[in-house]
């Protein structure tokens, strides 16, 4: 069978490899070879390689373990213990422990006990089916408290989801404190997994394998998907069109229609599956700026909300001693920051990375690179599982796996390479 997958993504190239290794021909379209891997794809800077927005695997993500294992790269996978913090009222708190937790003093001590409950509790949840009808934000005030909401948790929704923080659905606040509970041995530190030198590497080669198989990689944007005369789908990029038995696309369903003629119905329903935008500066520091590997930013005002010292976890003899940092932010993709030049938004971010860290002036910066993602995390709200397209659509051979179909989980890269794989069994269904 021919195949077209759209997007060279983690899901893209996992339906792409599953494909091939049934022996289908398989084409992959991608925008640019720049984009192979997607949002978890990588980048040089300062000649090092690491990721394009930071990434970490979690010790329950089967999918993902096992695949890098299948493909030969287990050599490269790392495991560390990471301390976080949350910068909080002006300063910077160890938040790795249920001890640090006890130990924010931020909140008042039944503030404290009630948050650690509420995530225990949490844990103990099976049937997610009843947080599906009550809001992040009720659910953390009636087990947490308005004070930890307001301290604690406001901040975190506000800093993912900003005005569309109310409407987060309870399953994925839930879905968290259960992900991160797995990673966690007893009551220590989350271990987290990174593939040295990059996931792209991972990506680079299930590409690889795919191209071993006979498949091929058309870097071009798809303007256009279509009904094909003989049945089939057609694809066009680059200005020339090609048929297909079966296509699959990959990206955000809105992308979709702008692109495939669907039914209105479903046009509808697929665009109000909204996306949070990310802006994220890879930044290259002379020296160390901290101990800690992630620290939330909670603190109103502030530019970006998280920021990562990736190579305080994950060092690499190509960093040279320098820090490679991440500083990131989600937006809408209509907010002015988002089409802002590069210099302003590195201006902005890395002046106020001087208020973190009063030691830090920018002449401690050897590089930056500033990159934005339209699509980068989807908004998940009151009864999603109703919302969520099935991988077939409305153009008979044409099918969907894109990042809002992940559920109860979020996304990352591990659901990812599930929702591709399964895309590719619901494609070779029926033939
Ligand atoms: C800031 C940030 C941090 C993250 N951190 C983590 C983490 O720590 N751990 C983790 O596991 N996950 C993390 N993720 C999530 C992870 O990156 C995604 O879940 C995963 O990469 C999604 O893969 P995908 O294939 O579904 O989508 P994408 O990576 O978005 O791939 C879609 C591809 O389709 C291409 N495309 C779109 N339209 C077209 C078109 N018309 N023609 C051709 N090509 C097209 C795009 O260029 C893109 O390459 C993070 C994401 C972000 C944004």
């Amino acid at each position: 069978m021919r195949v077209a997958v759209i997007g060279a993504g983690a899901g893209g190239l996992a339906a792409g490899y599953a494909l091939a290794k049934r022996g289908h021909g398989v084409t992959v379209y991608e925008k640019s070879e720049e984009s192979l891997g997607g949002l978890a794809g990588s980048q040089t800077l300062a000649g090092a390689v690491v990721d394009k927005f930071y990434h970490h695997i979690f010790t329950s993500d089967a999918e993902i373990i096992s695949l890098i294992d299948e493909v030969g790269l287990s050599d490269k996978l790392v495991w560390k213990n990471a301390k976080n913090g949350i910068y909080s009222g002006g300063r910077a708190h160890p938040f790795t422990t249920p001890a640090d937790l006890m130990r924010f003093t931020e909140l008042s001590l039944p503030g404290r006990l009630r948050t650690g409950l509420t995530v225990l509790r949490a844990k103990s949840v099976r049937d997610y089916s009843r947080l599906e009808n009550v809001s992040a934000r009720d659910w953390l005030i009636r087990n947490a408290g308005r004070e930890s909401y307001a301290k604690l948790w406001r901040p975190l929704l506000d800093s993912k989801f900003g005005d569309d923080a109310d409407g987060v659905g309870g399953v994925w606040i839930w879905n968290k404190f259960k992900l991160r509970g797995s990673t966690r041995r007893g009551l220590g530190a989350e271990s987290l997994g990174y593939l040295r030198g990059g996931f792209g590497a991972l990506y680079g080669r299930l590409a690889d394998i795919i191209l071993a198989r006979g498949g091929r990689f058309l870097f071009s944007e798809v303007t256009s998907v279509g009904a094909a005369n003989g049945g089939g789908v057609s694809v066009t990029a680059g200005g020339e069109r090609a048929e297909y038995e079966k296509v699959l696309f990959t990206a955000s369903p809105s992308e979709l229609c702008r692109i495939a003629r669907l039914s209105p119905e479903y046009a509808e329903r697929a665009r109000a599956l909204k996306y949070k935008a990310n802006v994220c500066v890879t930044l290259v520091t002379k020296r160390r700026l901290s101990d800690y590997y992630w620290l939330t930013v909670a603190q109103p005002g502030a530019p970006f909300v998280v920021f990562i010292e990736h190579s305080n976890l994950f060092p690499d003899p190509s960093f040279g001693g320098r820090g490679y940092i991440f500083l990131s932010r989600y937006l809408d993709p209509g907010d002015a920051l988002f089409r802002a030049a590069d210099g302003e938004i590195a201006d902005a971010f890395l002046n106020y990375l001087g208020v973190i860290f009063p030691d830090f002036t920018p002449g401690d910066a050897d590089a930056y690179r500033v990159l934005r993602a339209e699509y980068a995390q989807p908004v998940v709200g009151l009864r999603h599982s109703a919302r969520i397209l099935p991988f077939e659509t409305t153009l008979n051979g044409l099918y969907i796996a894109s990042m809002s179909q992940i559920y109860p989980e979020d996304r990352g890269q591990n659901y990812a390479l599930i929702s591709g794989r399964a895309a590719a069994d619901a494609v070779c269904s029926g033939i």
